[in-house]
């Protein structure tokens, strides 16, 4: 069962999450499975995908962000491209683009950083966008900061959130074809619970590394094997942890409120696309391949339009208004 956990350690500056997708993680797998042509991710590709889905949902989570969270790697090598999508209520899709062979324990550099070409972000778009307003993104850096790739998910967002938000945080991630799950540690800017989403001061800053506290717990959060990760719930995890901290602990989001798969895509979104290619590329592809066909690469719905449906997309469009919208 999906379920995600946050929690405060009573008197102390720190705050964690627990993350634990099943069912729905597994449904991302096997509606890719059930997709035509590349239908397995290899496993450290799926891995991967895993590991940002879960780190994702617990990003989301942890700013509340009133908007679409997406997590991107734009790949050099034979991982072109992976993106997981979290929503406000942390309903989340999730896609990567295979091209070449993977290697059986491939790392984060041979699958998307061979020529140190490979980029990852962090895109923030907001529910009720103003016209103009372009989207929040940052990018989040493959190598440290001696400028030597990371090989790891986890250690590659650790650094990321100490060099943008100033925080120590400890992250473990782990996944496999039935569970991707996190934990996420780290040290709050100010003491106590109503200060879940204060911003760094300098007095803070000043912090960084030096508090008792956070780095006791942040041991403990490391000392987390991904197989107790992967194979138990989320109580006993964080029970066999922290056993000798008081901890408190937030209702958690489990049955219809834990993270769940949902697919934002629709018929009127892909109609949209057509109209944008303009009515002569539509009567070309029609003409050449019998129809359109567009499958959705996070859920793998197949949208089919033949030539009445394809001729019916322009009836109300007027020339020049093709524009993707
Ligand atoms: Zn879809």
């Amino acid at each position: 069962m999906s379920e995600l956990r946050k929690f405060l350690f009573d008197g102390l500056p720190v705050r964690g999450m627990l993350v634990r997708l099943t069912d729905c993680w597994q449904e991302v797998l096997r509606r890719r499975a059930a997709g035509g042509n590349d239908p397995h991710y290899p496993s450290p590709v799926r891995r991967l995908l895993g590991e940002m889905t879960a780190a994702a949902t617990l990003m989301q989570s942890n700013i509340k962000f009133n908007g679409a969270l997406v997590l991107q790697i734009f790949g050099d090598g034979p991982v072109k491209l992976l993106v997981v999508e979290v929503q406000p209520d942390l309903s989340f899709r999730a896609t990567a683009k295979v091209v070449g062979e993977v290697p059986e324990n491939a790392t984060l550099s041979q699958m998307v950083n061979v020529h140190n070409k490979g980029r990852c972000a962090v895109t923030l778009d907001p529910r009720d966008r103003l016209p103009g307003q372009q989207p929040y993104q940052g990018v989040i850096s493959l190598w440290d900061d001696r400028g030597q790739p990371i090989e790891r998910f986890s250690e590659v967002l650790q650094h990321y959130m100490l060099q943008s938000e100033q925080l120590d945080t400890t992250l473990v991630l782990a996944a496999n074809e039935q569970m991707a799950g996190g934990l996420l540690i780290q040290r709050l800017p100010v003491q106590g619970a109503g200060n879940l989403s204060a911003k760094a001061t300098q007095a803070d800053e000043d912090q960084i590394g030096r508090n008792e506290d956070y780095a006791r717990i942040a041991i403990l959060a490391a000392s987390l094997k991904e197989q107790e990760l992967l194979e138990l719930d989320g109580p006993t995890v964080l029970r066999r942890l922290f056993w000798e901290e008081n901890r408190v602990e937030f209702d958690p989001l489990i049955g219809e409120q834990a993270p769940r798969f949902a697919c934002k895509c629709s018929r009127d979104r892909v109609q949209r696309m057509i109209a944008g290619l303009g009515q002569d590329e539509a009567r070309d592809i029609v003409r050449e391949q019998g129809q359109i066909e567009v499958g959705c690469d996070f859920c793998g719905m197949a949208y089919r339009f033949d030539a009445i449906d394809a001729e019916q997309i322009f009836v109300n469009t007027a020339p020049g208004s093709s524009s993707l919208q």
